[in-house]
């Protein structure tokens, strides 16, 4: 990377013409052109960091092309944040602006920038196995890490301006969208579905991944994301995709899912994730980090030293020296990680030694069954909104005219039509409480431990749902009364 071309391309008319620009030639999406800022944060040590942090954690050892990094995953992602970004704006001119496009291209670059040692290992495994520390997500490290380079680079007018007043807020808020949308700094539900979409799940993100893995570990797949980013518009505020691109994104899905079942979560993947977190908890006390971290686990409070955790610390771990006395905790420790990387290198790999099919059981389809309650009030409760919204507007068209008594028997059928709607709100609020009741009694169980954190998230769902469920009773209520009021008064004109 790093060639430095003189800018003659119409598409960068803007910038000088003897300015000199950066061209990345990037294996999966060709010669890529990232903005100025982009290149200035790529380099630095934190986004160089990435290049010692393998995307696919142990995939390398089924797979051996799997050694590719954080660090070109980031910047493909940028790429298709950005083309994504500009996609959108060819469409809905009026809906997306230049900077929040560049916003979004930041997002993109600086996405994961808080992942540990070999990705999902250091945060699902080895931070699992710590007691006593914050378990922070590689997102929240992501957005502490954005911090630090902000106040290690310097902006350039032009740059400041390119952003926006607001950049360093939406950068953060399209890594890692607060839950609550009235937390978002900018209120256009779209822009958070392009890095980190929660809502299906379909983001630039995994596109970048599923392309980059797949080309790596010599596997085959029929998703076309580039066919998908120039089919999406922007429906009722979100990202949406024409009936037509259906076989596309099911394709998608079906590149997920093979790649968990061959590579991700492959049995030797996972016997040498396990060896891998096993060696870290196992030295984790023994190893110092400039900045006077005294531990790995400790790391990850501490900005300075989290930049010093990457892949490496396996070979630190295999060049800790051993205490001389045999018979010290500290001894003891180092021997038994550096003895587990051994066996990793010599193969002597954990063996899977058997499989739990997790059944069904009526306590499993009960959960289930509650699952899909829950997304069928969701859905019935968004259509009382919207029923209510074509009602307040039929009240306005009649209140436009000038109101006749016959309007009087309109306006009492509408107010008839409400009273349902209060009806059925109040019957859903009802049952939507029953069924939290239910859903912390099988939180409590044991049964699946699978469906538990899906269920997590519904019932996280359900609270913003009741919430709104109340500001529509209100808003219902209100309308009566203007209704009643109006009733009060002669219709005449
Ligand atoms: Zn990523």
């Amino acid at each position: 990377m790093d060639e430095k071309i003189t800018c003659t391309s119409s598409q960068s008319k803007k910038r000088k013409m003897d300015e000199k620009i950066t061209i990345i030639n990037d294996p999966i999406w060709g010669p890529i052109e990232p903005h100025p800022l982009c290149i200035k944060i790529i380099n630095t040590p934190q986004f160089q960091r990435l290049r010692h942090i393998k995307q696919l954690g142990g995939c390398s050892f089924v797979y051996p092309g799997a050694c590719h990094s954080r660090f070109e995953h980031s910047i493909g992602t940028s790429h298709l944040a950005r083309l994504m970004g500009e996609e959108l704006q060819k469409h809905h001119y009026e809906k997306i602006t230049k900077e929040e496009i560049l916003c979004l291209e930041v997002a993109g670059l600086c996405h994961d920038l808080g992942h540990g040692p070999f990705s999902h290992v250091f945060h699902q495994q080895f931070q699992a196995k710590c007691k006593d520390i914050k378990k922070w997500t590689h997102e929240d490290l992501s957005i502490e890490m954005v911090d630090e380079i902000f106040k290690s680079i310097k902006l350039s007018k032009e740059e400041e301006n390119d952003l926006g007043k607001d950049g360093k807020k939406y950068i953060k808020a399209f890594i890692k969208p607060p839950k609550d949308p009235k937390d978002r700094p900018i209120q256009k539900p779209f822009l958070y579905e392009i890095i980190a979409n929660e809502e299906n799940k379909i983001d630039v993100d995994k596109w970048d991944y599923f392309s980059r893995d797949c080309h790596m570990m010599g596997l085959h797949h029929n998703f076309q994301c580039k066919r998908s980013i120039k089919r999406a518009r922007i429906v009722e505020d979100h990202i949406s995709f024409p009936k037509s691109e259906y076989f596309n994104l099911f394709d998608m899905f079906y590149t997920r899912f093979t790649l968990h079942r061959k590579a991700y979560k492959h049995p030797v993947v996972k016997a040498v994730e396990m060896m891998i977190a096993e060696a870290f908890s196992k030295a984790d006390n023994n190893l110092t980090f400039p900045s006077g971290c005294q531990s790995l686990s400790k790391s990850t409070e501490n900005m300075d030293a989290y930049q010093w955790m990457t892949d490496d610390v396996l070979q630190q771990i295999r060049r800790l020296e051993l205490d001389t006395d045999t018979t010290t905790d500290k001894h003891k420790d180092v021997k038994a990680a550096q003895d587990i990387i051994d066996r990793i290198y010599c193969r002597d790999l954990y063996k899977l030694i058997g499989e739990k099919r997790v059944k069904w059981d009526p306590e499993s389809i009960k959960t289930l069954n509650i699952a899909d309650k829950l997304i069928a009030f969701a859905d019935s409760l968004k259509q009382s909104e919207m029923k209510i919204g074509r009602i307040k507007n039929d009240i306005t068209e009649i209140l436009k005219s000038d109101p006749i008594p016959e309007a009087k028997s309109e306006i009492e059928n509408i107010a008839t039509k409400l009273t349902t709607h209060v009806d059925s709100l109040k019957q859903s609020a009802t049952e939507v409480d029953s069924l939290k009741n239910d859903e912390a009694e099988i939180q409590k169980t044991d049964l699946v431990p699978e469906v538990k954190p899906a269920l997590k998230n519904i019932a996280q769902k359900l609270t913003t749902l009741v919430e709104s469920l109340k500001e529509s009773a209100t808003k219902v209520g209100s309308l009566k009364n203007d209704i009643a009021k109006i009733l009060k008064t002669d219709l005449v004109s």
